[in-house]
């Protein structure tokens, strides 16, 4: 059993590592479990980020998360590429198991495990993330100015990326499996009224063309009849939904009606002294590095203060 810890962090996104690097200068020798599969969070799967502020000419998602681990080791983090597999945060002092199995103890828990966004699950999907294919309009809608895509979904985010999107792009068109939306009234008259968007309903994509190594156009097929269609585009936007990383935590912390961390917001508090969540793990609205950082920054100043009234 190891020396009982200040703060541990779980998980290695702009929340996690910000976290790691606010505690680290508070000199609270965070350990930070970063992940065995994705550690850096969801930018290692990211070609450029246009929109982290204090990078003029942009940066590689990959290279910005090294960056701030860089930054954050630099103050003392302890950082280690492996998986959390249980936890138990009941008590005043929390235990945290590695995929080994060694359990490490801490006063304070901070939970960034992100969020996952859904896929279409076809064939060359990863293969194209960031040549064609996204998964967030915020994030990459500028790069596709005067072009067609497709959205994908028939949700509130669907309406609300194709709406944005239609500002770039010459054309939008939201594929849906069905012959109705799912999303609220308001945003579909909105979509609906907009001139450059249109929707293949009873639609779903069948398979991802590229030229070049870029994405250049979906085979769509008709949900009731079979029937498939070529739609030329140079983006595709999935829609379809994520799912936050929350299995670990669902019997002890509250979680909301999509399963994502409830928080004593605006702090970063779950519902158990000393435990505090930041993030795509908490926040289903924004969704941005800039903002998973800015809580990731809160978590730790949670931290900080819970523990300077411990003592
Ligand atoms: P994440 O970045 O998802 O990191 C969570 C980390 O926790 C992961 O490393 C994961 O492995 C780890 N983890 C999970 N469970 C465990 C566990 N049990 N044990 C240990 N570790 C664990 N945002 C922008 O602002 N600009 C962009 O241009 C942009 N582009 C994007 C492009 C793509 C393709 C994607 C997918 C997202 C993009 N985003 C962009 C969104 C941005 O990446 C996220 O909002 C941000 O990364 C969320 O940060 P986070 O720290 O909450 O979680």
């Amino acid at each position: 059993m190891s020396d009982v810890r200040n703060v541990i962090i779980i998980g290695s996104g702009p929340a996690g590592y910000t976290a790691a690097l606010y505690t680290a200068r508070a000199s609270l020798e965070p350990l930070v479990f970063e992940g065995s599969v994705t550690a850096g969070g969801a930018l290692m799967n990211t070609t450029e980020v246009e929109n982290f502020p204090g990078f003029q000419d942009g940066i590689m998602g990959p290279e910005l998360m090294d960056q701030m681990r860089a930054q954050s080791e630099r103050f003392g983090a302890e950082l280690v590429p492996d998986d959390v597999t249980a936890v138990d945060l009941t008590g005043e002092i929390k235990t945290v198991t590695d995929s080994e199995g060694t359990v490490h103890r801490a006063k304070t828990v901070i939970i960034t495990t992100g969020s996952q966004h859904r896929k279409l699950n076809l064939p060359n999907e990863d293969e194209l993330s960031g040549r064609g294919v996204s998964y967030c309009a915020t994030c990459d809608g500028f790069f596709f100015r005067e072009q067609d895509i497709a959205v994908i979904g028939g949700g509130d985010t669907a309406m609300e990326e194709a709406t944005f999107l239609s500002r770039f792009a010459k054309s939008v068109t939201v594929v849906h499996r069905r012959d109705t939306l799912r999303a609220s009234k308001a945003m579909q008259e909105r979509a609906f009224a907009d001139p450059k968007i249109s929707f293949a309903w009873d639609s779903e994509v069948k398979e991802i063309h590229s030229a070049d190594g870029k994405l250049s156009s979906l085979t769509l097929a008709d949900t009731k009849t079979g029937e498939t269609k070529e739609l030329a585009v140079s983006g595709l936007f999935v829609a379809i939904g994520h799912d936050p990383r929350t299995e670990l935590f669902k019997d002890v912390l509250a979680l909301d009606e999509e399963g994502y961390l409830t928080v004593d917001s605006p702090s970063t508090r779950t519902n158990i002294p000393g435990v505090f969540a930041a993030g795509d793990v908490v926040d289903h609205t924004y969704r941005q590095a800039i903002t998973a950082a800015g809580t990731g920054c809160s978590a730790a100043l949670d931290a900080e203060r819970f523990l300077a009234a411990l003592t």
